[in-house]
């Protein structure tokens, strides 16, 4: 059992900061594992920790289309991972 799937979605990055616009983010059909917030063009998944320490905002981070995003926050733990919240840099 994936016990990232049985955790609620994880809050949108840019409503967590607005008390008045909470919401959460939706799977992602096409790619088990990725959320998406479609108003806000935000996505999230989960890392290991250990790449997790790695990552800074702004850095570039491999999109799950294959194309090239950036990290918007290292979230919270989550299931023994780390959420990192991207969106496209282009
Ligand atoms: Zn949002």
């Amino acid at each position: 059992m994936d016990s990232t799937t049985s955790l609620p979605n994880p809050l949108c990055e840019i409503g967590r900061t607005h008390p008045r616009d909470k919401h959460r983010m939706k799977p992602l059909d096409s790619h088990p594992g990725v959320w998406e917030c479609p108003r806000h063009e935000l996505f999230a998944t989960i890392v290991e920790p250990d790449r997790a320490e790695s990552l800074n905002r702004g850095e570039a981070f491999p999109m799950h289309d294959g194309s090239t995003g950036e990290v918007v926050r290292i979230g919270d733990e989550r299931g023994g991972g780390i959420v990192v919240y991207y969106r496209s840099a282009g």
